[in-house]
């Protein structure tokens, strides 16, 4: 069966699909390595253009009464599962993630948003302070025009959690996926048009970093909202600053996930492998550094290995398959040479290893020491290293000791220590007995290098968002003078 899914045109502008004018992106489906789209980077005045587009259309869109914004989003979410199949096997051509995941994962929880988004619209309203006569109002403004900029690993939830929030306030926004998975922010702005929203509101360029560079410092975005590594997010932060721009940062991390002695051991072993090996371990939440308690470390080691030996490998294509391909020969490098110094550095591998081709097995590491490069850095691969301990103060101090603060887990039937241990891990996302759940109620963020801002649950509506403040005098004004 062909694999082709070359879209219409490369870019998205002023509600029309553009070829871009610029040096060609090769759009290779990661399991067979085939070219399935060519597509090219927008130019410079390409990029300008889709900013000026965006900024012309913002006002009319922000003067909508809020619960018709929601009724767009709304109708968006529901085209977008009426297409569940369709679009499920595109993002698997475009990421090379089990169909079994992109089914119910990928495009499933940006309709959340859309859904989410879309009803929260008509609620969003000021505040009034009396002060004795006189009285403040505020009201939540839109920002204007946002740049949205996404990973590879989930490109059209990362689009959809961030046009959601930044639509239903009122802005527009240019959006640049990842070069390496240019496909589903294209489809998700065709689906947006035919949901009713106006030309110009949400706009897609395609290109490597250097675009996403111009996309950050055009002078009409006020707000960066980037998913991406701790080196990009740094770069973009700082390109920001210089025109006070709002940001949020969704980056990299080395999760803790502790196991103590009493927890339900195959509930932890089960989100032990759900946080290292879902999506082929390329989660930015994932817990890597699996802190188990002696008493059950050996256990743990032999159930998880069971385990792992039953998961599929394969075509992410069929049904069954469990574990696909890695995204691209560059990440599979990186996952190998982090695999190989593991092992260099005395680890212990446990199970899986290096691979071939695009497929790198669910690998597990274990006798680590907390110094070594396994457990400090940021692998984005199936690469779980298992951490020993022995009491509840040394592992928070131990989960804590890194600059990373995305997401933390703790596995316990200990109801007090289950709270006390989440509320001391530092991080912007802890779960008690679960881990990698992301619903969209709930804020999703990190703390420390992992971030700033919100994504998800009202708390996003903040970070789109200005308030302004209007004094209202109700008598004579008192003047010194
Ligand atoms: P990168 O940081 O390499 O890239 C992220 C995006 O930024 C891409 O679209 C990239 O373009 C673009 N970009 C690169 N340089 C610049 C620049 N100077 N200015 C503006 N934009 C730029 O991340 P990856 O795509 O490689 O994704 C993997 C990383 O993302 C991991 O480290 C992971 O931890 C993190 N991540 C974090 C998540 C979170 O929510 N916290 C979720 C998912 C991933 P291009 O790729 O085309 O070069």
């Amino acid at each position: 069966m062909s694999h082709s899914a070359q879209p219409t045109a490369s870019l998205y502008i002023d509600g029309r699909p553009v070829e871009g004018q610029g040096a060609a992106l090769a759009v290779h489906y990661p399991y067979t390595g085939e070219v399935i789209a060519t597509l090219h980077e927008a130019s410079e005045a390409q990029v300008a253009a889709a900013c000026a587009a965006a900024a012309k259309a913002q006002p009319a869109w922000a003067a909508l009464r809020p619960v018709e914004r929601g009724r767009v989003l709304l109708r968006a979410a529901a085209l977008i599962r009426e297409r569940g199949e369709e679009l499920a096997r595109l993002e698997t051509l475009d990421t090379g993630k089990p169909i079994q995941e992109t089914r119910v994962a990928d495009w499933p929880s940006g309709a959340d948003a859309l859904e989410y988004f879309g009803g929260l619209a008509a609620t969003i309203t000021g505040q009034t302070i009396p002060l004795g006569g006189d009285f403040v109002y505020t009201i939540r403004e839109p920002l204007g025009v946002c740049a949205g900029i996404g990973a590879w690993n989930y490109p059209s939830q990362i689009a959809c959690w961030k046009a959601a929030p930044a639509l239903v306030m009122g802005n527009a926004m240019v959006f640049k996926p990842s070069e390496e998975t240019p496909l589903g922010a294209l489809k998700l702005a065709e689906i947006l048009a035919e949901a009713g929203l106006p030309a110009g509101v949400f706009n897609v360029v395609q290109g490597r970093g250097a675009v996403g560079a111009a996309l950050v410092t055009d002078p009409r975005v006020a707000k960066v909202s980037l998913t991406g590594s701790v080196s990009t997010g740094q770069k973009v932060y700082a390109a920001a600053a210089e025109g006070m721009r709002h940001v949020t940062m969704e980056l990299g991390g080395k999760s803790p996930l502790i196991v103590f002695d009493d927890a339900s051991l195959e509930d932890a072993i089960g989100a032990a492998m759900l946080a290292n090996f879902y999506s082929s371990g390329q989660i930015c939440s994932n817990g890597t550094r699996v802190f188990v308690q002696d008493a059950i470390l050996p256990r743990f080691l032999e159930r998880l290995s069971e385990r792992l030996a039953a998961v599929k490998i394969g075509d992410p294509l069929e049904d069954d398959t469990q574990h696909g391909p890695i995204v691209s020969a560059a990440q599979v490098d990186k996952i190998r040479a982090a695999i190989a110094q593991g092992k260099a550095e005395g680890a212990r591998l446990v199970c899986g290893g290096p691979g071939e081709g695009a497929f790198v097995p669910p690998t597990v590491f274990a006798d680590a020491g907390d110094d070594m490069f396994i457990a400090r850095e940021e692998i984005f691969g199936p690469v779980m290293t298992v951490l020993r301990f022995a009491t509840e103060d040394e592992v928070v101090a131990r989960a804590n000791a890194t600059p990373y603060g995305l997401a933390a887990g703790v596995f316990t039937r200990d109801l007090a220590r289950g709270h006390r241990v989440a509320a001391a891990l530092e991080a912007g996302t802890t779960w008690i007995n679960a881990y990698n759940l992301t619903p969209v109620e709930a804020p999703f963020g990190g703390v420390k290098l992992s971030g700033v801002g919100r994504e998800n649950s009202a708390a996003a509506i903040e970070h789109y968002s200005q308030l302004k403040s209007v004094y209202v005098g109700m008598g004579a004004v008192d003047a010194p003078y």
